[in-house]
């Protein structure tokens, strides 16, 4: 599997490092609110994992599955909700929790339906944006790392289903899909 990635793009100590700085971060803007994470299935399992646990209040977790890829490597721009959220978020705080933003038009799907649900507030905390390649126009309030127009795999993020136990952010080398 290892031979298949080409470069390390982010190793386990930065994104631990930079994890931490964003769950402080959260720590101070949700004191005292009524908070619910929802982790977006299945590529921001293992970020949410872990930044929930450097977020230092008293929180809930859902969770929300939405098509994304199938298996190939572009977005198809359609978006279907696989798995809806377990909880109301009428009158709470509301943070997605998504693994990367790419051409923003799942986030642009995921922020419009929840909003329909009257959250007191609704933000988005990502672990990779890739700025480039947007093609609706979504805010993303806290993001771990921006990066280049690559296709990465690891740390949650697949191809295919496989890679998402990798603990670091990789690059896939062309041969591993082509
Ligand atoms: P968007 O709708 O912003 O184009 O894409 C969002 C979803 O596409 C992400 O949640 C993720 O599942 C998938 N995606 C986008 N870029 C990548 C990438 O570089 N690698 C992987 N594995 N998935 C990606």
């Amino acid at each position: 599997m290892l031979d298949q990635v080409e470069k390390i793009l982010i190793d386990e100590e930065k994104l631990k490092a930079r994890i931490q700085e964003l769950g402080k971060q959260l720590t101070e803007d949700y004191r005292g609110k009524d908070l619910i994470v929802i982790c977006i299935l299945r590529g921001a399992i293992l970020f949410t994992s872990d930044l929930v646990k450097e977020i230092k209040l008293p929180l809930s977790i859902d969770f929300m599955a939405v098509s994304s890829y199938g298996s190939s490597t572009k977005s198809s721009g359609v978006v279907r909700i696989l798995k809806d959220l377990d909880e109301e978020i009428e009158g709470r705080h509301v943070l997605i929790v998504e693994d990367i933003v790419d051409t923003g038009l799942t986030l642009h799907y995921l922020k419009e339906n929840l909003l329909s649900r009257k959250p007191a507030s609704l933000k988005v905390c990502c672990c990779l944006d890739k700025p480039e390649r947007r093609q609706a126009p979504v805010d993303v309030d806290y993001v771990g790392f921006n990066i280049p127009d690559e296709f990465v795999v690891g740390y949650g993020l697949d191809y295919a289903q496989k890679y998402r136990n990798l603990p670091f952010i990789g690059v896939l080398s062309r041969e591993a899909y082509q």
